[in-house]
């Protein structure tokens, strides 16, 4: 076991990368092209977190040279329709080339069927089924910036994920399948067990793992005692505690006890300033690769 603290992966500091080569890509897109890479986002929720979310989209966008503009809907009186009426409007427009839905949507509202209608050139969160089918073939498409960040991180770090056994608990479609996938893919080569809910003695599983990934929203879930010694461990859930010494009265968390943790892995991401601000990075690089496909596609 080690007998020092592990190794933080920054993600605030590998995320500022990303951001600068986007910055620097969007800049070389602009000599080739009419304009900047443009963001559509659709933000048809009053949830205080989405609101957070889509601002700061917005600032990290505006400051990699990205023309990002939210179309705010009144969760009350948005239709169904009215949704996919803009989303065809947008799809046709050749003024945009990524278009982003911020979930959740109003119960009345089939969520399914609004990511469905994203023409899947633009789907820049990678949530239509034609860019989740090409996630699992391995083709080239869209893949959801989360596990996409997660991936970038491990790689940065220089994780060796070739033959090493990968535990994710939580399979979501939003984290934990598709990073599953990229996981199994011919460039990272890694052996793969996802958890879940149901899973019977998770932490059988999870002291087996090289590398930890815990996405799914419950603060303490992984113990010290459940992390393999030497590990990598990455943290994606984001969790409020009640903190009185926070003038806001909580603090935000992860799953993972931290401190247990880090005595035992060799690599680890904080809560906050791991996983988060990669996600808004590699939104930013999907953005850049929609812009840029559509471009080529115009010239060919
Ligand atoms: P989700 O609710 O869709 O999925 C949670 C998963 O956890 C499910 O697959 C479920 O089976 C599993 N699970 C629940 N209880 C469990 C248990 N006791 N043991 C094992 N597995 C269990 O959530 P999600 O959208 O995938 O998000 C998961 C967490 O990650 C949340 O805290 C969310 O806020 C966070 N998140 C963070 C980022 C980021 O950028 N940092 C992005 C997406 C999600």
């Amino acid at each position: 076991m080690p007998d020092t603290d592990s190794t933080l992966i920054d993600g605030r500091a590998l995320a500022a990368e990303v951001r600068e080569e986007v910055q620097q890509a969007v800049a070389e897109h602009l000599d080739a092209g009419p304009r900047p890479p443009a963001l559509r986002v659709i933000l048809a929720n009053d949830s205080a977190a989405s609101a957070s979310y889509v601002r700061g989209k917005e600032k990290a966008a505006a400051e990699a040279g990205i023309d990002a503009e939210t179309l705010r809907f009144d969760p009350e009186e948005v239709t169904e329709d009215e949704l996919l009426g803009t989303l065809a409007r947008l799809n046709s427009d050749d003024e945009v080339d990524g278009i982003l839905v911020q979930l959740p949507l109003p119960d009345r509202i089939d969520e399914e069927k609004v990511i469905q209608a994203i023409a899947p050139a633009k789907d820049v969160d990678g949530f239509h089924p034609q860019n989740t089918g090409r996630l699992m073939t391995g083709a080239d498409g869209f893949v959801p910036a989360t596990p996409a960040g997660i991936m970038e991180m491990l790689r940065r770090s220089e994780v060796d994920i070739e033959g090493a056994h990968a535990v994710i608990v939580g399979r979501s479609n939003l984290v934990g399948r598709p990073l599953a996938n990229l996981l199994l893919h011919r460039d990272a080569n890694a052996t793969v067990t996802v958890c879940h809910s149901r899973t019977r003695a998770l932490g059988q599983h999870t002291r087996t793992a090289d590398i930890l990934v815990s996405a799914v929203g419950r603060a303490g879930l992984i113990s010290g005692d459940m992390v393999k010694a030497g590990a990598c461990v990455i943290d994606v859930g984001i969790n409020r505690v009640d903190d009185d010494t926070r003038e806001r009265g909580y603090r935000l968390v992860g799953d993972v006890d931290f401190d247990a943790a880090r005595k035992r892995a060799s690599q680890i991401t904080p809560v906050p300033g791991g996983v988060g601000p990669m996600t808004i990075a590699m939104l930013l690089k999907n953005t850049l690769k929609a812009a840029v496909g559509r471009l080529s596609e115009r010239e060919t």
